[in-house]
């Protein structure tokens, strides 16, 4: 078994999953491919273990992940909110995946925090808040999926694993590794996935089916992106995307058309931090992403009360577009220095 299960709640978790009959698995806000994959691989897992399962997401999830098993039976709690605080009413225990902060559940955190069921956190964000009953927190892993693999495997269930179990891996795994380009350096990683691929799965279709469904508006807000919003800062080795409400009206943006738009940014030479702002109605959508040992975690998390990896991180902003901005800009000359040796230990 890895260390990072032993030295987790793994056992408790395993027991009081065993004690549990119905059980809610949650995911944060914007769901993204692996919170998606994880939370599906879990729920198709438990299912088959004959528990009376449900995902509870706040919000929908992108078009691109529609065709995942099990999908079609996520819970969204903004439009069906008295049927899934009943069904949060009746639970035992919820399993809180793929984040580490009960307020990345928007308006569905109150609902959960009430809640007399035991609260599992499985996740691999860094810094995990202290408000579970039980935590498998670990995040020198790719994925939240790939915990769920060994979550399964280690508690004596692996047989269980199947073709469309192993579909929902791959995809968190593909998805939070920007398929293997980060957070991919570890041998295990690729063992897992050929045992995903040893159970059936099609790479090739899964990759299509999640980048090769753009609607054309997407991508043109794609190409507005890079060529109208983004700044180019070299001397503090700094890009960022800006995109207001309107751009956002006028390229008829749907769930998840911003996803990877910031990678772009990152992907000019000798950039080592990159921003993507977005204009919604009442907040700011802020996405970081860095190379190497700067720590947009820490810049998200002290100074936009956000948070995420090394490397990759957000936070929500409840100033004006302006605003963000400007406190980003602020900020830049004080990690001038960092920014510049991202690989010097
Ligand atoms: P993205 O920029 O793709 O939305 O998010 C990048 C990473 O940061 C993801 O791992 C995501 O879970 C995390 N993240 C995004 N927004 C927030 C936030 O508001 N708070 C925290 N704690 N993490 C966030
Ligand atoms: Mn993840």
């Amino acid at each position: 078994m890895e260390n990072y299960l032993e030295n987790s709640d793994f056992i408790q978790v395993r027991e009081i999953l065993d004690k549990s009959g119905k059980i809610i698995i949650s995911t944060h806000t914007n769901p993204d491919g692996d919170a998606i994959g994880a939370s599906l691989a879990l729920f198709l897992y438990l299912k088959k273990r004959g528990f009376v399962v449900t995902v509870i997401i706040p919000d929908p999830y992108p078009e691109f992940l529609a065709w995942m098993p099990g999908a079609k039976e996520i819970k969204v709690f903004e439009s069906d909110q008295e049927r899934c605080k009943e069904l949060i009413g009746e639970s035992d225990l919820i399993v809180c995946v793929d984040f580490n902060n009960l307020s990345r559940l928007n308006e569905l955190q109150t609902e959960v925090r009430n809640s007399g069921s035991g609260k599992v956190l499985i996740d691999h964000h860094l810094n995990p808040a202290d408000e579970f009953d039980y935590k498998i927190s670990f995040n020198k892993i790719s994925s939240t999926s790939e915990m769920v693999y060994d979550f399964i495997g280690e508690s004596g269930y692996r047989h269980l694993i199947d073709k469309e179990i192993a579909e929902c891996l791959y995809t968190g795994i593909a998805t939070d590794t920007g398929s293997f380009s980060y957070s991919c350096n570890y041998v295990k990683t690729y063992l897992i996935t050929a045992e995903l691929f040893r159970l059936g799965i099609d790479g090739e279709h899964i990759h299509r089916l999640i980048y090769d469904t753009y609607s054309e508006s997407r991508l043109r807000l794609l190409g507005y992106a890079v060529s109208d919003g983004l700044i180019v800062l070299p001397e503090y080795h700094t890009a960022y995307i800006v995109l207001t409400k309107d751009d956002l009206i006028r390229f008829n943006y749907e769930v998840g058309d911003t996803e990877g738009v910031v990678n772009y940014a990152l992907s000019i030479r000798d950039i080592n931090l990159a921003a993507l702002f977005m204009e919604r109605d009442d907040q700011v959508k802020v996405s970081f992403r860095s190379k190497g040992n700067f720590s947009v975690d820490r810049l998200a998390r002290e100074h936009f009360g956000g948070g995420g990896h090394r490397n990759a991180s957000g936070a929500n902003c409840f100033m004006t577009l302006t605003e963000t901005v400007e406190s980003f800009l602020k900020l830049l000359p004080e990690f001038r220095i960092s920014l510049k040796n991202v690989y010097n230990d």
